[in-house]
């Protein structure tokens, strides 16, 4: 009998919930306190340094170094009261997480060797210089400067974790690169401020301010932490490369919305308590599809803080996790056969008058407006659909979609009936037409007033990958384990390129006599037959809408390596020259990181692969079969011959099914090391990672496939590895 795993299962089988002790009976007692928000402020800050800090954030002035030294210090004093003795500039790097080194405030009062004091000042505080080489930056080093610094983004606050001060930061070379996530993204939203304010103002001039919106929703699964150690894939990749699927799975639909686990249920409610402590706003939770996959969703928020705040709740999902006995699998196909993990990314945009752009109005100035916003969003993923895509594929998330389960690997809008209907209506309309004010014509000339109500979720599309939902668009395929900064970067320059030739195209048939409403209905009319091969209200899973997507010309690529390229096609490097959000130095840079993090990860799964089956899978179906092997010659010491043949039939059918697939799963990882070795070697890191996907993935799924059938000959009691019904079932 395999005693780890035996183990392991009857201990995960014993444990009960943790319990859990609510910080205060009213949320907003504790809301933020980990957080140096206004209210912190106010508390730690003089009246003076309070309102110089308060002008900065509102973007009306610099952060002075003055100004920084008085923050520092009171931000220091409450990080102290909080139990911080460190500091860290918490920063996004081009892994998938996000990256901090921790110093203490300690320094020495005078001489070395003499007493500390804890220090904090406004310039550790506002940049500290990073060492750029440990950290992916894609030859960034090479072709421009050797070190890289961080500086604080005041727009995102700092906050306490434990006993350190985080500050998040840029991650930038010395000659203004950026070398993380979070400066194309403030770039971006910076950019679609500027384009989108300007189209506001053919509506209204007193718009000043445009925010992009983004509510995520993170999905995961949980599993025993001891069952988890005993899965070395698990373990090493976050994803579980061999096991036969369990007799049971997800057939009955009975996990989704079902009753949520005792132990899970005091988990959620201690990440809860814990994220409201650093004021995200959990709102939903509940269980996913598959068993033990489960969501969570904060209420939508400005997006660069909602990016940070998704960031530092996945770190909170561990550490929460580990109190409560689990491990957490953000990993996007953890499991063959079940549903993988997304992270529904909600996107908007809103004006700091309070209106929803991408929400629907009352009069047909307001609906004009929706339909202007609404239009150039479906243009821009239109124009830019490959590059969309590429910002969502990973290696991990290559496995999610394409499957039955979520989105295709083709971006397509769904718009539901009634929008559809409504667009499609106003396209043919004559400019003149579409403007009548009449109430009755407005109804079928596509400017309708159009009951909110009836807008909100009506039909939905779960196959589209970018579906609107009544005043957002939800962009699908986003995977569970990446920050939503790559995607958001992408999505929202393409918008804002996007809003720029807009506001130019109307802005010139103005110039050339048009009246305004005129301007853009027309521009408007044009971009909707030019992108109607964007819109998509069918089954996105059918083999049809391949081939018509691929008729349509939208990017039908599915190699993960293939995907990146289009991050450096001509259509995608004038957008983000444009809208001043990368440089083409700086996209060559991120692609070789891509590439290169795409082989790595192959690579790591490929080794763990191979030895899982030459050192642990492989002996133990060897051993099985010579267990098999001595009770057939045994039967042939008692019986005679033919009696002792027909005896053992039943085990020397299965003595030889274990060496067929033994030699088969042998062969295949000798093949695959081979085509390794192979790949190793190419210099360029766009053709080894082509070469990774080409040659040595292909090898996965034959292994798993004899791997498998292994697991369901061989005796259960010898089986090492915790089986899918054990990982997927207790709870
Ligand atoms: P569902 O699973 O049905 O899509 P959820 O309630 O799980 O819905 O998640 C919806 C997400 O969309 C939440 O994070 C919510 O705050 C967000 N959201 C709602 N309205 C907007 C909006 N206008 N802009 C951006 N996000 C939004
Ligand atoms: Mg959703």
């Amino acid at each position: 009998m395999n005693s780890l795993r035996f183990k392991v299962v009857s201990e995960a089988f014993a444990k009960s919930p943790v319990h859990v002790e609510s910080p205060s009976s009213n949320t907003s007692d504790y809301f933020g306190c980990q957080v140096f928000g206004p209210k912190q402020m106010a508390k730690y800050l003089s009246k003076e340094t309070y309102r110089a800090f308060s002008r900065v954030l509102r973007g009306e002035a610099q952060f002075s170094p003055d100004v920084a030294e008085q923050v520092a210090a009171g931000m220091k004093t409450w990080a102290m009261d909080l139990g911080a003795t460190h500091y860290t500039h918490w920063f996004q790097p081009l892994t998938e997480g996000t990256a901090e080194k921790h110093d203490s405030f300690i320094e020495y009062e005078g001489m070395p060797g003499g007493s500390v004091i804890e220090e904090f000042s406004g310039k550790l505080l506002a940049q500290r210089e990073a060492d750029g080489s440990s950290f992916p930056n894609g030859g960034i080093r090479n072709t421009f400067e050797a070190r890289g610094y961080t500086a604080w983004d005041t727009s995102s606050p700092a906050f306490v974790v434990d006993d350190t001060l985080c500050i998040p930061t840029v991650f930038v070379s010395y000659t203004g690169e950026a070398l993380d996530y979070k400066t194309p993204l403030l770039r971006a939203l910076h950019s679609v401020d500027e384009a989108a304010t300007a189209v506001c103002h053919y509506f209204d001039k007193e718009v000043r301010k445009v925010y992009t919106y983004l509510g995520w929703e993170q999905e995961y699964f949980l599993i025993d932490e001891g069952l988890y150690a005993a899965r070395p894939d698990l373990l090493l990749t976050g994803r579980t490369l061999i096991g036969h699927e369990s007799a049971k799975n997800q057939q009955l639909s009975d996990h989704y919305f079902g009753a949520i686990p005792p132990r899970v249920q005091a988990f959620m409610k201690e990440l809860e308590f814990e994220a409201y402590r650093y004021a995200i706003p959990c709102k939903t939770r509940h269980n996913e599809v598959a068993p033990n996959q489960f969501e969570l969703a904060p209420i939508y928020g400005e997006t660069n803080l909602a990016v940070d705040q998704n960031l530092l709740l996945m770190s909170l999902m561990h550490r929460v996790a580990a109190r409560h006995g689990f491990r957490v699998l953000l990993h996007e196909k953890p499991f063959a056969g079940v549903n993988g993990s997304g992270k529904h990314n909600n996107f908007s945009l809103g004006t700091d008058t309070g209106i929803g752009l991408l929400t629907p109005g009352r009069t047909q100035e307001e609906n004009l407006r929706f339909i202007t916003f609404l239009v150039n969003v479906l243009m821009a993923v239109y124009r830019h659909n490959g590059l969309i895509k590429a910002s969502v594929m990973t290696a991990g998330n290559a496995h999610r979609l394409g499957g039955h389960e979520a989105p295709p690997a083709i971006i397509s809008a769904f718009l539901g009936s009634q929008i559809s209907a409504v667009l499609d209506r106003f396209a043919n309309a004559s400019p003149e037409e579409a403007l009548v004010f009449d109430p009755v014509r407005r109804m079928q000339l596509g400017l309708p007033y159009i009951p909110e109500v009836m807008l909100d979720n009506t039909d939905r599309n779960r196959t589209s990958p970018f579906a609107f939902t009544g005043n957002r668009f939800e962009f699908r395929a986003v995977g569970s384990s990446v920050g939503c900064g790559c995607t958001m970067i992408a999505l929202t320059s393409a918008v804002a390129a996007q809003l720029m030739d807009f506001k130019a195209e109307v802005d010139s048939l103005i110039q050339k006599g048009e009246g305004k409403e005129n301007a853009i209905v027309q521009v408007l009319q044009r971009y909707i037959r030019e992108s109607a091969p964007i819109r998509f209200e069918g089954n996105g899973y059918s083999g049809q809408w391949r081939e018509e997507a691929t008729r349509r010309g939208l990017d039908c690529e599915c190699s993960v390596p293939l995907c990146y390229d289009a991050y450096l096609s001509p259509s995608s490097l004038e957008m983000f020259a444009k809208t001043g959000v990368l440089s083409e130095a700086e996209l060559r840079a991120r692609n070789e990181v891509k590439w290169d993090t795409y082989t790595k990860k192959v690579q790591i799964e490929a080794r763990v692969l191979g030895d899982i089956v030459l050192g642990s899978v492989i002996p133990v179906a060897t051993r099985y079969q010579s267990m098999l092997l001595d009770n057939v010659y045994r039967m042939h010491q008692i019986y005679p011959s033919d009696k002792a043949a027909a005896l053992a039939e039943p085990d020397t059918a299965t003595i030889e099914q274990l060496s067929v697939h033994i030699a088969a799963a042998k062969t295949a990882v000798e093949a695959m090391v081979e085509e390794r070795k192979r790949a190793n070697v190419i210099a360029d890191v766009r053709s080894r990672a082509i070469e990774y996907h080409d040659k040595v993935l292909p090898y996965f799924e034959t292994i798993r496939y004899h791997i498998d059938h292994l697991e369901l000959l061989v005796d259960d009691d010898l089986w090492p590895f915790p089986k899918y019904r054990e990982m997927l079932f207790i709870n």
